[in-house]
């Protein structure tokens, strides 16, 4: 019996959230005493895993099928967690983790526990806190299946470092009934994505306008950040949709939030709730936005983040 995680990557490399399920599967493993498995999807070099515990790798070639094909990942996963008889499948609660998992736990009769935050607390029956209402409760779920498929939030568990010397094996890509293929995909832009980012910059109607989207771009790039808005902003073309956050657009799990120009409504804080550290630069002491951060600045964004530019870009050098 093993842990299985789903190791996620982009272009043959492992992805973040790919490293952070692997340190969570660790720690199962560690808890329940046994092996833990990754099974990876077109990776050639799993080394890194070997930083995260992984007792042994299981690649799956997709050879043929470029793109990500949730079915036949999920029948090759399935395959996977059948050999190694593994009762506990860990996936990452990314946009292709969210759709495999729930299939996946259907295809192999599993529990599927959604915005997993902790490890489990108990194992019999596998019991974890998961958090609900847009991170503004959580709850203790309870397995009542044999076989459980954690969906982890990211960033809930962060990077952690076990020394391994992991086993690599390939598997079978299995194909399945699916009606469905994808036959292409377009990147918006090649910038750090926001599901993806640990720090995220953010810009509200309190920038006044696109031609001011400057300040944001310039201080993401000095901290290696993502950029995002809320949603009048991409309501009004000021930035492209795929930036929105919020209840309605994505949600952010990042370490550090940047919030500039932006009051807080409650639609915008229900999808960044679960950043670490929210800071928030706004002019108007009163903006809501201050009762969620963890640190505030009261003041013009237009003279505040040009000299928060010049101090990070020294600290640099
Ligand atoms: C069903 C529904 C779903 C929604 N979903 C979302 C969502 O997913 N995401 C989202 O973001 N919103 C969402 N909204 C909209 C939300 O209610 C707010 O209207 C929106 O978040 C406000 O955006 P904003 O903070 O950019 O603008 P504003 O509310 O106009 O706030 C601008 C802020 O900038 C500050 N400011 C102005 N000038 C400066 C300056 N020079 N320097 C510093 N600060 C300055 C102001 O003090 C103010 O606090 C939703 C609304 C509804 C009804």
């Amino acid at each position: 019996m093993s842990v299985v995680v789903y190791v996620e990557s982009q272009n043959g490399i492992i992805k973040k959230a790919g490293l952070e399920v692997a340190s969570y599967g660790r720690a199962i493993a560690n808890a329940i005493q046994t092996n833990l498995v990754a099974v990876t999807f077109n990776v050639n070099d799993a080394s890194m895993l070997n930083n995260h515990g992984v007792d042994k790798v299981c690649n799956i070639n997709t050879t043929g099928d470029t793109f990500f094909n949730v079915d036949r990942y999920s029948a090759s996963l399935a395959a996977v967690i059948e050999n190694e008889t593994a009762t506990l499948v860990v996936v990452s609660a990314t946009a292709n983790g969210r759709y495999l998992g729930p299939i996946l736990a259907a295809a192999i009769k599993a529990a599927y526990v959604s915005n997993v935050v902790a490890l489990p607390s108990a194992y019999d029956p596998v019991t974890v806190k998961r958090s609900c209402f847009t991170n503004k409760a959580f709850n203790a779920c309870v397995s009542n299946q044999s076989k459980t498929v954690i969906s982890l939030s990211s960033n809930a568990f962060g990077l952690k470092e076990y020394t391994s010397e992991a086993e690599y094996t390939e598997a079978e890509y299995l194909n399945s009934n699916s009606t469905l293929k994808v036959t292409a995909t377009d990147s918006i832009s090649d910038k750090v994505t926001i599901a993806d980012a640990d720090i995220v910059v953010s810009g509200g109607r309190g920038l006044k306008g696109p031609e001011n989207w400057h300040l944001i771009e310039d201080l993401a790039s000095v901290l290696g950040a993502a950029t995002a808005c809320s949603k009048p902003v991409s309501d009004m073309g000021w930035r492209p949709h795929s930036e929105h956050v919020g209840q309605t657009g994505k949600p952010v799990a990042s370490n550090l939030y940047i919030a500039i120009g932006v009051s807080g409504a409650i639609q915008h804080l229900a999808g960044i709730n679960s950043s670490k550290v929210k800071v928030v630069i706004n002019n108007d002491p009163e903006a809501p936005f201050f009762k969620a951060a963890d640190y505030g600045i009261v003041g013009d964004a237009f003279e505040v983040v040009p000299k928060l530019i010049e101090k990070l870009k020294a600290i640099k050098q």
